[in-house]
This record gives structure tokens, C-alpha cells and sequence, in this order.
């Protein structure tokens, strides 16, 4: 008997559930994918990716078709093939399309000066020179170069620097590499969390 894989099984099931489904229609499962496959993928191309949410790294499909020289993500769903999450998300995952298409989505970075109630939008390069202003200001506010006993230390101690899962491993090379040259020694990883 021919093994039963985990993605064979899942088709069975959908097969067996559509049959019960449409047969009191009037038209077939292959119809029924059909039309499905009509209305969401349709032509669409197919490329993976990775969930950008943990550190478990499920692989995804995602859907996209560019019409008139612009592409809208269709679909974004678990990858069948992957070893990691056989074609599964969790429900965050199987969230990811709306990280892409929400219209909740903040497309622009958010300011509250200190003492302010509103938010305001900001630009990039105010948003980086503030960033930039405020890591400096930190960091010579909190640098010591000596512990309590006198050992020489030169460390920072009032930043902490999280990593994200979806760093590749370049990313977090480079983000290592700036925190440590600025002596920051809380250095952690969204992975060990
Ligand atoms: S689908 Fe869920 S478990 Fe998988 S990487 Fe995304 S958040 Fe993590």
C-alpha cells in the first residue's frame, strides 16, 4: 500500500471534505478547485520566503502577479516542501499578509517629543539623526571604564541591542560588530528569547 505522506494526507482530506461539499452543487472537486485557483492564484508567480516573525524560520509561499507594472501580493501561505514546518504556519504566520497589505499598517516612522501627547510623522532622516543623537547621548552618559574593583572594562552599560530572527547571517555580523564597538555589552537575540 502506498505510503501516506503528511502532504498527500492533507489533499486527501481536502478532497474527501470538497466531494461532501459540492456534490449536492451539481459540479465536481476538480471544478471546485478550479474555480478557486481562478479566483486567488491565477496566474500568479510563486516565490519563497521566510516568516519574519521567530526564530523557528517556516518557510512560505508567497503569490504575487503584476499587472500594468504593478505587483499586488495575492497569497501568502506554509511552503509543503519545507523540512521546517511542512507546509504549516502558526496563527501569527499564516498572518504575514496583512504585515505586507494592512491599511492599519504605519507606513511612516512615528514621533512623540518628550512632554507631547500626539504622535507626528516623521521622516527617515530625522527619525536616523534622532536615533543617532540619542544612542551618542546614551552612551556618554552610562560609558565606564573601570568596575567597582578597578578592572578596566570600557563598556556601555545604559543600551541593550536585540537581533531579529529574520537577520540573515551578514546582518548579524554587522549588528554585533557596531554594538561591541560601542561597548555595548547587553547584546541579545530574538532566537535565545
Ligand atoms: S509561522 Fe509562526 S512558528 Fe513559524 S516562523 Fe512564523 S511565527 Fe514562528
Amino acid at each position: 500500500m502506498e505510503p501516506v505522506t503528511r502532504r498527500r494526507f492533507l489533499g486527501l482530506t481536502a478532497a474527501g471534505t470538497g466531494a461532501v461539499g459540492v456534490s449536492a452543487l451539481g459540479f465536481s472537486t476538480a471544478e471546485a478547485t478550479q474555480v478557486k485557483q481562478r479566483l486567488r492564484i491565477e496566474g500568479a508567480q510563486v516565490k519563497r520566503s521566510v516568516c519574519p516573525y521567530c526564530a523557528v524560520g517556516c518557510s512560505l509561499l508567497a503569490y504575487t502577479k503584476t499587472e500594468n507594472g504593478h505587483t499586488e501580493l495575492l497569497q501568502i501561505e506554509g511552503d509543503p516542501d519545507s523540512p521546517v514546518n511542512e507546509g504549516t504556519l502558526c496563527p501569527k504566520g499564516a498572518t504575514s499578509l496583512q504585515l505586507a497589505i494592512s491599511k492599519r499598517r504605519v507606513p511612516s516612522p512615528m514621533y512623540r517629543p518628550p512632554g507631547a501627547t500626539d504622535w507626528q510623522t516623521v521622516s527617515w532622516d530625522f527619525t536616523l539623526d534622532k536615533l543617532a543623537q540619542n544612542i551618542k547621548a546614551s552612551r556618554d552618559r552610562t560609558f565606564i571604564t573601570q568596575d567597582a574593583n578597578g578592572n578596566v572594562v570600557n563598556r556601555c552599560e545604559g543600551i541593550a541591542f536585540a537581533g531579529g530572527a529574520a537577520f540573515s547571517s551578514e546582518e548579524g555580523y554587522l549588528a554585533a560588530k557596531l554594538m561591541r564597538g560601542l561597548g555595548v555589552v547587553h547584546i541579545e537575540q530574538q532566537a535565545r528569547v
